[in-house]
């Protein structure tokens, strides 16, 4: 069977950044499995592996509108030291969930700056243009009770709460 909409895929894959450094890869890891047509990885992805077959091997470069998103300069912001507690003084490269009006927002610190703390909600590749380099290990119809759930379940079933 080739991809479509409603397929479980498994894929192994590098991902490399536009000077060509390798960002991530998944050949010394399981591969990866997702639910096509589901939004489980990014649409660039979907559309490079749809209607392919198992031992394909596609190469995709995926823009931004297509991958990650564009860099939205709003998504960074200036945070006086003042605001946050003795407990958690905010250090380069911490990670935690910033308070927003719409909601909790995933930021990272990127730099202090004086007595202020810069944080990023950017995808660590917004506005970035990646290659991704997919082997198709295994293609399977969805079962019903993954496409209620919108993701792929392990062959012993759901393994996860919902
Ligand atoms: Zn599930």
């Amino acid at each position: 069977m080739s991809i479509a909409i409603k397929s479980v895929v498994s894929i192994h894959y590098t991902l490399t950044g536009e000077d060509g450094e390798e960002l991530d890869a998944s050949t010394d890891r399981e591969p990866l499995v997702y639910l096509h047509g589901a939004g489980n990885i990014i649409k660039g992805l979907e559309l490079a592996l749809l209607d392919k077959n198992v031992g394909d091997q596609v190469q995709a470069t995926i823009a931004p509108e297509d991958g990650y998103g564009e860099f939205i300069s709003e998504l960074v912001q200036h945070v006086p030291l003042s605001v946050f507690g003795d407990e958690d003084k905010p250090e380069v490269g911490m990670r935690f969930n910033a308070e927003t009006p719409n909601g909790p927002l995933a930021v990272v610190v990127t730099a202090i700056d004086g007595d202020q703390a810069i944080l990023n909600g950017n995808h660590p590749l917004a506005g970035k243009t990646i290659t991704f380099d997919v082997k198709i290990e295994d293609i399977r119809e969805a079962t019903a009770e993954e496409l209620t759930h919108g993701h792929p379940h392990s062959a012993g079933g759901c393994g996860h709460h919902h």
